[in-house]
């Protein structure tokens, strides 16, 4: 695929996947039309060598996998759904001061300033008491901008450019609207009936996130940035899902993204939990030949990296300083907060060098903490060799982020050779 129509279609699915659930939603319709046989965990698995899987836990985690005869080596890439937003509390109707508005949780560790004055929307999980008398769910996306989250004027905070505090019970509550007759189960119950589900008995309970519905863009004098919601990581989850589709069937590969890593990951679909070693067992159901996979895989974990921001160099160790548009970044930390060690950034770097492919390297200033990722979890849960990569990203965990517009497809041709 060439990297106009790759960018452009990554720019839909960044506006598509507003949610983990909806991110998830998207990758399982891409796998249906590559091919990929849906598995559902709560059932008897019948895998037939030739043909390629997919399987969702959570309706926000996913695993796709080719399974070829005798296949025994995988070169795996992993990557997470979330991204750090503002969550509906489950009571979150507050009336006051003449408007209705939502109390909402921080969800991860987000950037708070950049979601005042934007023009929000709300999506996720409902969950319901259908018309037949049964639990039932659905996706909801109401696409509309409706609420906002103003800032306070600077006439009434003289402090606001130089000490700016925000306290996230009180300070980032969207407002709605200043018709205080709202009802929030009617509210939902509209969102159903666009859907074309009448009858709801009662909303049982939902999982919904703010989002910003400016759609992603192609920035810059020469279109060199990639500027979106959600960049961390629904890059590296597009570049993966992109990989394992364009591989042939015969060739070992699989796919995870994991939702939850922005909290830490462990939950019962985060890279913590058990999805992928459920899987892989259920691969190879006899352990010796399980434990020879494992320890002849590779894993990939995807995650974005920090670009040196021209604003603030000194944040950077400058040897390792990864800059726009220069390459996919190999992540290194002593310490382990990354899994990536020689012998793996060894069989990355052969395969990048030979398709002419840079490469950059990211450690973090000796004197400043390390962020982690999926890499290190996966790698010490399941005994799989792994890589920690990521696209170098400004303003990661804002609710814009950019990242470079040749970054994204370097690695999809480096993942796809990977593979061959
Ligand atoms: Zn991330």
């Amino acid at each position: 695929m060439n990297k106009k129509d790759f960018n452009e279609g990554l720019l839909g699915f960044l506006d598509a996947s507003v949610t983990p659930f909806h991110a998830t939603q998207n990758m399982c319709g891409m796998f249906e039309n590559a091919g990929f046989i849906k598995l559902n965990e709560v059932d008897r698995w019948n895998l037939q060598a030739g043909k390629k899987y997919y399987v969702t836990r959570n309706d926000s985690s996913v695993i796709a996998f080719t399974y070829p005869k005798n296949a025994k080596a995988y070169v795996m890439v992993g990557a997470h759904t979330d991204s750090p937003n503002l969550k509906l509390k489950p009571n979150p109707v507050i009336k006051e001061h003449g408007v209705v508005k939502f109390g909402v949780e921080s969800y991860g560790g987000l950037l708070l300033n950049p979601w005042f004055d934007r023009d929000l929307s709300l999506a996720g999980r409902v969950n319901f008491l259908n018309k037949d008398g049964n639990i039932d769910r659905t996706l909801i996306d109401v696409k509309q901008a409706i609420a906002v989250v103003p800032s306070l004027a600077i006439h009434l905070d003289d402090k606001a450019n130089k000490d700016k505090t925000i306290n996230k019970q009180t300070d980032i509550c969207p407002i709605l609207t200043t018709n205080e007759d709202f009802d929030f189960n009617e509210f939902v119950e509209w969102q159903l009936d666009k859907l074309g589900i009448q009858g709801v008995k009662e909303i049982y309970a939902h999982e919904l996130s703010f989002y910003d519905t400016q759609k992603a863009a192609q920035v810059g004098l020469h279109k060199d940035f990639i500027v979106s919601a959600r960049l961390d990581n629904l890059l590296s989850c597009y570049v993966g899902m992109l990989s394992i589709c364009s591989v042939p069937d015969d060739k070992p590969m699989l796919f995870v993204a994991n939702d939850h890593e922005e909290v830490g990951s462990e939950s019962v679909s985060g890279a913590g939990g058990s999805f992928l070693e459920n899987t892989l067992r259920r691969m190879f159901e006899d352990y010796a030949q399980y434990v020879e996979m494992t320890r002849s895989s590779l894993m990939i974990s995807a995650d974005n990296a920090h670009a040196i921001h021209p604003n603030f160099a000194s944040k950077h160790d400058k040897e390792h300083a990864p800059h726009i548009n220069k390459g996919v970044v190999l992540k290194v930390n002593a310490n382990q907060r990354y899994a990536s060690n020689s012998n793996t950034i060894s069989k990355f770097m052969k395969v990048a060098n030979e398709l002419g492919e840079p490469l950059q390297h990211f450690v973090t200033r000796s004197d400043m903490g390390c962020g982690s990722t999926i890499g290190p979890i996966t790698a010490t849960r399941i005994g799989i060799d792994t890589l920690d990569i990521g696209l170098p990203t400004y303003a990661m965990h804002s609710i814009r982020e950019s990242a470079g517009n040749d970054d994204a497809h370097s690695l999809y041709k480096i993942l796809v050779a990977m593979a061959l």
